[in-house]
This record gives structure tokens, C-alpha cells and sequence, in this order.
């Protein structure tokens, strides 16, 4: 019989059957009634969980396709723009910025680091730009930014918002038009309990403008007025993901059924367990510990044993698929997701393999303790 396989990292997340069934069902024409019922549905509900009256665009790419799109069809080249980043996918908006020829002030702070509004106005005191380029849930050290604040500071210098949401969107709090956000990029694959494959992008009516003015960095096919055009017609520009598209359709059914509300607060304890978890092991956190950081736990490997032989030895002796440190942290953490279709006995079971496989290796832990102080977290 195959090993039975637990899929515990930020992204790809578990897919609940009730998509998975929808994705099952035959191939329907993404011209025909009844793909356009199921997508103008699907756009509405996108508008309803990125908590905006703008326009919710997807196209068939991962994540970072979205990101692409909102710097291609924001900026020309030469734009003078801000990057503020401390981690890994943060930096990933300066190496598109760089791509297109843009000028690139780049805010680096450490990884790990919790992102300074304070830094951020400064840099726009110094020398306005036409976007600020920042990351809610930086999901390679587990920090989640004050991105309201954030998002207040480049408003008042009149800069255009663009917000990575792509591991934050359905599982911690995201106001796109509360908080002022102009483009907010979101992942199938994380919160949102999809497969990979499709980008959504919300677009307020100043980056919609900026799209349709002349010189925009090219793109055929990540175009937003495009896109945009065809929303209205209750289409797609090209052939969409039509699978993807029918099974997020009931993703966020479920979703807005449960209510965010809900969801957020069920991610919050599902951090707080695992947290807690990881700390009973006498394990010291690399994430912050607090309940923003409801994303991913990331958690520092013990004195002498390798992060990467902690994520191997967990696959490959457990089947619990977590996920090692990016860049610099290769080999120093290890991270556990918790967002989308989680719950408590997910955590229990990660944190129950994290303990056998640092047994393994020959760590000093506390044994016996982690599962237990998961539970009375969540319970909290
Ligand atoms: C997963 C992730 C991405 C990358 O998305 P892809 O789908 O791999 O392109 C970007 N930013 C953040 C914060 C992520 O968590």
C-alpha cells in the first residue's frame, strides 16, 4: 500500500475533497453559459475575500506571475520605485523592478527582520516614488509586516500600494480598500487550499489608470487592460485555467461560508499550537512569537544538526513534508505551514514527526511535552 503523505509546508497547502471533486468533473468550454456563471461567481467571491469593490483579475501562472504583472503594467521603464523587503520573496520585487529596467531604491532590511515603517518613510521623504513594493506574510522567515501601516505611509507620500498577500489572503486579516492597497497579488496555492496554478489581482482605479497609460513595460499577455477588458464581458482575454477556475470557485464557497472571520481565528490558534509546540521541545523559534505570525512557524534547527536533514529525514522516514530556510537560512531553520485546509491534529501530527526526526539525529529535546502544550494553546 502506498505510505500515506502529509503536506505541511507554506504552499502547496492540502486541498479539501470538495474541490478536488469539482476539479474532477469533465472539461467544460470556457466560453459556454455555464464556465461564465461559474467564473463571474468565482470573480465575485475573489472581491469579497481580498475585502474590495475593485476588480479581482487571475491568470494561469504561480504567484509570482501576478507579482510580474503588477510591475509590468504599473511602470515604465526608468520609474523611480521602493522595494522594502526583509526576506526572501520581498527581494523577489526588486529582481522583477530589475527586469524591467526600473529604478529600484531597495529597502533591504535583515531577513527576519519586521519591516520599519519609519525606514519606509524616510526613503519616500528622500526621494518620492511611483510604487512602493511590499510583503504582508514573508513566508521565508515566517514575519508577518504591520502592512496597514505599512500601506498608510507610502498613501501619504502619494505612492501607489502593490502588496505580495500571496501566503496571507483567507488566513490572516488583508483590507485591500480599508487599508488602501492598490494591487494585491494572491496564489492558489497557499490560503486559498487550490493546487498551484492560477494568480488573482486586485486593482484599484489609480493602478488600473497607471496600466493604460502609454510606454508600460510589455506584456502580452499578462495585461491587465486585457484582462480588465474581458472581466467586463464576464470572460477571460485567453483560453483560463477553466479547472483551477471551477475549483476555486468552491474553495471560497467554502471559505465565505465558514466566514473569514472564522478562518482568521482559527489560524491564529493553529500558529499559537505550534508555537507553543515547538517551544515545549526546548526549540527556539526563528519567527516571531506572536499571533500576527499565524502563517508559517519557522523555527531555528538545534545546535549541530543540519535544517535541511530535518525536513529530509521527516519526508522520508514520515512522510510529513515541511520545508528547510531559503538563501542565507538554508540549513539554519526548518518551517511548518498552517494555513488553508489545516487543523489542529495537522499540528500535532508536524510537531510529532519534528520530534522523532530530531531523535533521529541525535538532538537534545524534551520529549513527550510538544503535543500537549499544542492542544492547551489551541484551546486557550
Ligand atoms: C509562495 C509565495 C510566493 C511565490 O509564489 P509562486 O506561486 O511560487 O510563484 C511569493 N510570495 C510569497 C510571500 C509566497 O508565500
Amino acid at each position: 500500500m502506498p505510505e500515506k503523505k502529509y503536506m505541511m509546508t507554506p504552499g502547496p497547502t492540502p486541498v479539501p475533497p470538495e474541490v478536488l471533486l469539482a476539479m474532477a468533473e469533465p472539461i467544460i468550454h470556457h466560453r459556454g453559459a455555464d464556465f461564465r456563471h461559474a467564473f463571474v461567481e468565482c470573480s465575485e467571491r475573489l472581491k469579497e475575500v481580498f475585502k474590495t469593490k475593485n476588480d479581482v483579475i487571475m491568470f494561469a501562472a504561480s504567484g509570482t506571475g501576478g507579482m510580474d504583472s503588477a510591475v509590468s503594467n504599473i511602470n515604465a521603464p526608468g520609474d523611480r520605485v521602493i522595494v522594502h523587503s526583509a526576506g526572501n520573496f520581498g527581494e523577489r520585487w526588486a529582481k522583477i523592478a530589475n527586469t524591467y529596467g526600473l529604478e529600484v531604491a531597495h529597502i533591504k532590511e535583515e531577513w527576519g527582520a519586521t519591516p520599519d515603517p519609519a525606514k519606509l518613510a524616510a526613503e519616500l521623504e528622500k526621494n518620492p516614488a511611483k510604487a512602493v513594493y511590499l510583503t504582508h506574510s514573508e513566508t521565508s522567515t515566517g514575519v508577518v509586516a504591520d502592512l496597514q501601516q505599512l500601506a498608510a505611509v507610502a498613501k501619504e507620500h502619494g505612492a501607489l500600494v502593490v502588496v505580495d498577500c500571496i501566503s496571507s489572503l483567507a488566513a490572516i486579516p488583508v483590507e485591500t480598500d480599508a487599508w488602501g492597497l492598490d494591487v494585491v497579488v494572491a496564489g492558489s496555492q497557499k490560503a486559498l487550499m487550490l493546487p498551484p496554478g492560477l494568480a488573482a489581482v486586485s486593482i484599484s482605479d489609480a493602478a488600473r489608470a497607471a496600466s493604460e497609460e502609454p510606454g508600460r513595460c510589455p506584456s502580452f499577455f499578462l495585461n491587465w487592460p486585457a484582462a480588465l477588458k474581458a472581466l467586463g464581458n464576464e470572460t477571460t482575454a485567453f483560453t483560463p485555467a477553466v479547472t483551477l477556475i471551477l475549483g476555486m470557485n468552491v474553495a471560497l464557497g467554502m471559505i465565505l461560508e465558514e466566514g473569514l472571520e472564522t478562518r482568521f481565528d482559527m489560524h491564529t490558534r493553529l500558529g499559537r499550537a505550534c508555537r507553543a509546540g515547538i517551544k515545549a521541545m526546548g526549540l527556539e523559534l526563528f519567527s516571531p512569537d506572536e499571533d500576527r505570525s499565524a502563517v508559517v512557524t519557522a523555527v531555528k534547527a538545534p545546535e549541530g544538526v543540519d535544517g535541511q536533514k530535518i525536513v529530509g529525514t521527516m519526508r522520508d522516514k514520515y512522510a510529513v513534508q515541511i520545508v528547510g530556510g531559503q538563501g542565507i537560512l538554508k540549513g539554519h531553520i526548518f518551517r511548518i505551514g498552517h494555513i488553508g485546509y489545516y487543523d489542529i491534529f495537522d499540528i500535532t501530527t508536524a510537531l510529532s514527526a519534528v520530534e522523532l526526526a530530531l531523535v533521529d539525529l541525535g538532538a537534545d529535546i524534551n520529549r513527550g511535552a510538544a503535543v500537549t502544550s499544542a492542544l492547551a494553546a489551541f484551546e486557550e
